[in-house]
């Protein structure tokens, strides 16, 4: 497929992570032509992924469009899934263009006109499909703008023989803790709850819980990061402020979807709670006509509430809309 100014696509999708692929696949499977945009490269989010990292999912459970996902281990890795799914692109040749980033959606559902930073595209409806990733959670600290702080992890060795304090109670926090403390940094875990969360993988719970225990790990639980300097960190702690001394701040804090622009995009936001975008769970149409929502930032804050696994119907649900509307 070429990509035309001229051309009117049927569906014009935002992002290119794993279910903007499931929304190309069911746009061919349907006959209708489509194209895709990403801001960086092809499954962006994944690529950014810690470099080690495994899928809590089986790659079964990852399958999209009959392409079989063979994995050396029982769970796939990052380095895996990233040639699933540049396999998945040749297959059902997906129209994608990377390094592009949509910047404005003009026109109604029918006749849209959206802008890149390369040009204006056409297209009879949008899926909005842009994940959280880019969005880490600020701590909101002074400090938090010095270059030891990391909002993403890549690999452990950079921190080895330095002092990190891992901020955040969920998967990410512990893997961080745990990957770092065994390649040999000394770790304080920092956590504003009483508990780690309770969606920690089962498998890895016992070991962050023994290492906590034992000490090996240090922690501050119904604590927080006050203030970050060069070679110290401040943690207000039930016992009163605590300075640590502080090489390296780890925030695996979470991220947002991004909110601002969303509402660009003409996009309501529900203004309490989840902060969901707003949308039909049944065709996943936003308050827009023709605008599409997809995948992980249907959830809102809730970031947990879709995943890849789960998030395979959405396109479904939107093509249906979308045939019912022919
Ligand atoms: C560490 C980690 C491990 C996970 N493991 C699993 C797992 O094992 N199983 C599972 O089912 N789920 C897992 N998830 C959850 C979920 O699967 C991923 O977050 C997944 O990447 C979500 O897919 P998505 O297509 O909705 O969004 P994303 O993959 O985040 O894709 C959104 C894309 O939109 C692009 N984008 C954003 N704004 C624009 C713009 N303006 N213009 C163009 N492009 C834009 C981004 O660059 C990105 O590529 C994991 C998540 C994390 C963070």
């Amino acid at each position: 497929m070429s990509n035309n100014f001229n051309d009117t696509y049927d569906v014009l999708i935002v992002g290119a992570g794993p279910v903007a692929f499931s929304c190309g696949i069911e746009a061919t499977r349907r006959g209708l032509t489509h194209i895709m945009f990403d801001k960086g490269c092809l499954v962006n989010s994944i690529y950014n992924f810690p470099t080690n990292m495994t899928f809590f999912s089986t790659s079964e459970r990852l399958e999209i469009g009959d392409v079989a996902f063979i994995a050396h281990g029982f769970k796939p890795t990052r380095r895996e899934a990233l040639e699933y799914y540049r396999r998945v692109k040749e297959k059902w040749q997906l129209n994608t263009c990377q390094y592009e980033p949509v910047k404005d959606i003009e026109g109604e559902f029918g006749a849209f006109r959206v802008k890149t930073e390369k040009g204006t595209y056409q297209a009879r409806a949008v899926i909005v499909a842009t994940g959280f990733y880019g969005q880490p959670n600020l701590l909101g600290v002074p400090g938090e703008d010095l270059p030891k702080v990391k909002h993403y992890f890549d690999e452990p060795h950079p921190y080895a023989y330095h002092k990190i304090a891992v901020v955040g109670a969920g998967n990410s926090a512990v893997d961080v803790a745990l990957e770092t403390f065994r390649r040999s940094a000394e770790v304080t875990m920092i956590v504003r709850g009483p508990t780690l969360k309770p969606s920690v993988k089962y498998w890895v719970k016992p070991d962050i819980e023994n290492r906590i225990k034992e000490g090996a790990i240090k922690s501050h639980f119904n604590s927080r990061v006050a203030a970050i300097r060069e070679k110290e960190i401040d943690v207000e702690t039930p016992d009163g402020m605590v300075t640590l001394e502080n090489d390296f701040v780890l925030a695996m804090t979470g991220y947002r979807p991004d909110y601002p622009m969303l509402e660009h995009f003409g996009i309501d936001i529900e203004p309490d709670g989840e902060r969901l975008p707003v949308h039909s769970e049944d065709s996943y149409e936003t308050n827009r006509k023709g605008v599409f929502l997809a995948g992980v930032v249907c959830g809102g804050l809730r970031t947990g509430r879709w995943f890849i696994e789960n998030a395979h119907e959405h396109a479904t649900k939107i093509f249906d809309t979308l045939e019912s509307r022919k």
